[in-house]
């Protein structure tokens, strides 16, 4: 029996990387549906490669019901969420709601409604399996103990292209720069939140609201190599490690498998030339978004929503030119600092997601112009 696997958000990185890690393993999946938002030329040539049924493919940038009836099909075992940004929340809401293995690359979804999401993954049966390659360390680093055995998680981040620079030197940053990834590389929007380090304040709520574990019990640590993914620490003192070189195949992989893992090795590390490993503590006052990050999650309810959406629209206005980069931590500041409500349905986490956004896109014609 092969397990059906629908990929949604398929032409970009995640997407592409899946259908080459499916493409190896022919005999065990098949790939039941795929969607995209922009690259339909891709998309044609991915159905006919993989045999998708005609039906199954669409083309959908602003078509949120369709990715949700693909990822609800019954001949999809496995969905991949791998769509952009807040758009992917419909995908991971419907493939828990009908009980799928969700392997989850859209942070976003879970990020902006966690409270929601938990509610559909409780009452539909679904599991979520993480490909962001730091939640997909610590999933396996947590097989080391028991739950109730866990000190903290600790997040790893490459820093991003400006690590060790101060915030002086930042005011004039261009586009090129924060695009220029020093260890990954992946679609434009988590490039430059990996650089402002938000990319890492978004995943410590994502490990929050995937593990359970308080914020006080999240830490984050700088490793400019990205060979250590992330590690868990016991209370014994015993901390836990997943180490890898950097290719998303891997978590991709696993996230298809789990509790198997795939025999085809990727990033496996060549010792003899893999060189040292560092770690240093996070430089909060040039990169505020990591603890404007925290501060939503522990603000809970619409917080996480309310910073997600901000942080897309002041990236956005920063990717065409409209924002200076130090400005989008700003922007995502005062948007929050109008406070949040209750997210106990999606309408609220959608209605505070469209006022976030408003209220971000005035914020950012008025920093633009300055
Ligand atoms: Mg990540």
């Amino acid at each position: 029996m092969t397990r059906g696997v629908a990929i949604l958000g398929s032409t970009g990185s995640i997407g592409t990387q899946a259908l080459d890690v499916l493409a190896h393993h022919r005999d065990e999946y098949r790939v039941v549906a795929l969607a995209a938002g922009r690259d339909s030329e891709l998309l044609a040539r991915q159905a006919a490669e993989f045999d998708v049924p005609r039906e199954h493919v669409r083309a959908c940038a602003d078509a949120p019901g369709a990715l949700a009836e693909l990822a609800s099909l019954p001949e999809a075992d496995v969905v991949l969420n791998a769509v952009v940004g807040f758009a992917g929340l419909p995908v991971t809401m419907a493939a828990l709601e009908a009980g799928k293995r969700l392997a989850l690359a859209n942070k976003e979804s879970l990020i902006a409604a966690g409270p929601v999401v938990a509610k559909a993954r409780a009452a539909g049966g679904g599991e979520i399996i993480p490909v962001d390659s730091e939640h997909s360390a610590v999933w396996q680093c947590l097989r080391a103990g028991r739950a109730s055995e866990v000190s903290r998680i600790v997040l790893t981040a490459s820093g991003g292209p400006f690590r060790g620079r101060t915030r002086a030197q930042l005011q004039e940053v261009t586009i090129a720069d924060a695009l220029a990834h020093p260890t990954w590389n992946m679609g434009a929007k988590i490039t430059i939140d990996s650089s402002t380090l938000m990319n890492k304040g978004l995943e410590v709520i994502e490990a929050h609201e995937l593990f359970d574990v308080g914020f006080d019990r999240i830490d984050v640590v700088v490793h400019p190599q990205s060979v250590v993914h992330s590690m868990v620490e016991f209370c014994d003192g015993a901390t836990i490690a997943q180490l890898s070189m950097p290719d998303m195949r891997l978590p991709i992989a696993l996230a298809l498998g789990a509790p198997n893992r795939l025999p085809i090795p990727y990033g496996a590390i060549d010792w003899a030339t893999l060189g040292r490993l560092d770690f240093e503590v996070p430089d909060l006052e040039t990169f505020p978004c990591l603890a404007l990050a925290y501060e939503a999650g522990r603000m809970g309810g619409t917080a996480p929503a309310i910073l997600s959406a901000a942080n897309e629209v002041a990236v956005d206005a920063f990717l065409g030119g409209r924002l200076a980069w130090t400005d989008i931590a700003a922007v995502v500041a005062e948007v929050l600092s109008a406070g949040a409500g209750n997210a106990d349905e999606i309408g609220d986490v959608l209605e505070a997601d469209r006022r976030a956004r408003e209220r971000a896109a005035a914020v950012a014609v008025t920093r633009g112009a300055a």
